[in-house]
């Protein structure tokens, strides 16, 4: 006898399911049973009180829940924010974050373990790209954190480690599961896709008819400034990224959100604003001012309180709207990837 590993339940959607459990026959009510108890967040298929036992029992040889497990999470003193450090099947680790706003809580969730675009401000760059996670990995992670605090989760953001656009059709397949009516039912609008501005992925997903809000990492008016910070300016100019997002605005009819970090002296001057301002003109879009959360290795440090209103008020005088980002969870260590970067760390064998 060998053993095969459990595959993620979680990764099925629910016609999937029908058919896999359909094969094996189980009618289709039953299928159904199983599908919302799963998008529900089951530790144990034991929960599924309704399925028969030897469908429970079948269930358990064949699958695992999907949900992650819970190494540590932070939660903040300040607000409601909560860090989540999550462990997958194979044990890899990733970060999710619970963010509670006025309209709702959101989870700003991962796409992959670790990222392969190599931003240099950003900690889940530093180990490289691990793994892509799945579409059930990714829905794992919301599934998790709604079962936790036992509240509705509205909002999704993809801005976790990893590039989601790097990991395309899993990110589309999971868009499909968390849309589902029998599912999570969460509108495509309340969902954020956050990119570093992979050109020829934007124009795909402008294709795929689903109305989700697109986030672009600008963080520089130009080219020469932003291929400092983001390798992917290599390859494609910050011309071509817009056009894109242009595109995109078009097709779907959503504003596009663009990021923009300020860090002190390297991309928050007013001639910088001043581009930022040209660049985005005639742009259905909106800029999201954001104070850097430092890392120390890199040497970067976040503009002041002045600086970032400077700049908004020269970005906003050309008719762009402009938001400074409020940071939740200030408390609660720095930057998004510096949780899981410092649990790796501290697991290293020492030298
Ligand atoms: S900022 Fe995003 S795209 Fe850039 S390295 Fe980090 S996770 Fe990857």
């Amino acid at each position: 006898m060998h053993c095969m590993a459990k595959k993620n339940i979680l990764d099925y959607n629910s016609e999937e399911l029908n058919e896999l459990l359909k094969a094996h026959g189980y009618p289709s009510y039953r299928s159904k049973q199983v599908f919302k108890w799963v998008q529900r967040g089951v530790d144990s298929f034991e929960e599924m009180t309704n399925v028969p036992k030897d469908l429970r029992a079948f269930i358990d040889m064949h699958y695992h829940s999907g949900m992650p497990k819970k190494v540590r999470i932070r939660e903040s003193k300040l607000d409601a924010t909560k860090k989540y450090l999550f462990e997958l099947s194979d044990g890899a680790v990733i970060e999710t974050v619970l963010l509670v706003y006025s309209y709702g809580n959101t989870v700003c969730i991962s796409s992959q373990v670790g990222c392969r675009m190599g931003c240099r401000f950003c900690a889940s760059a530093q180990g490289g790209l691990v793994r892509d996670l799945s579409p059930g990995e990714m829905l794992g992670q919301v599934v998790a954190v709604q079962r936790d605090i036992g509240e509705r989760i509205s909002n999704i953001v993809i801005m976790g480690s990893g590039e989601p656009l790097d990991n395309y059709r899993n990110l589309i397949t999971f868009l499909h599961l968390v849309n589902s009516k029998e599912g999570l039912n969460i509108g495509l609008r309340h969902v954020t896709v956050s990119t570093c501005g992979l050109v020829r992925e934007i124009e795909k997903l402008a294709e795929e008819g689903l109305p989700v809000t697109l986030s672009v990492s600008l963080h520089a008016g130009d080219d020469e400034t932003r291929k400092n910070l983001m390798p992917v300016a290599r390859k494609y100019k910050i011309k071509e990224v817009i056009a894109a997002c242009k595109k995109y605005a078009e097709k779907t009819g959503r504003r596009i959100t663009f990021e923009y970090s300020l860090i002190d002296g390297v991309n928050d001057s007013d001639r910088d604003a001043g581009k930022v301002a040209e660049l985005l003109a005639g742009v259905p879009c909106h800029v999201n001012l954001i104070p850097l959360n430092p890392i120390a290795e890199y040497g970067y440090s976040q503009s002041n309180r002045d600086r970032i209103m400077r700049f908004k008020g020269i970005v906003e005088k050309h008719g762009i709207p402009v938001t400074v980002r409020r940071e939740l969870g200030r408390d609660l260590n720095g930057a998004c990837g510096q949780l899981r970067a410092s649990y790796i760390s501290e697991k290293r064998p020492k030298q």
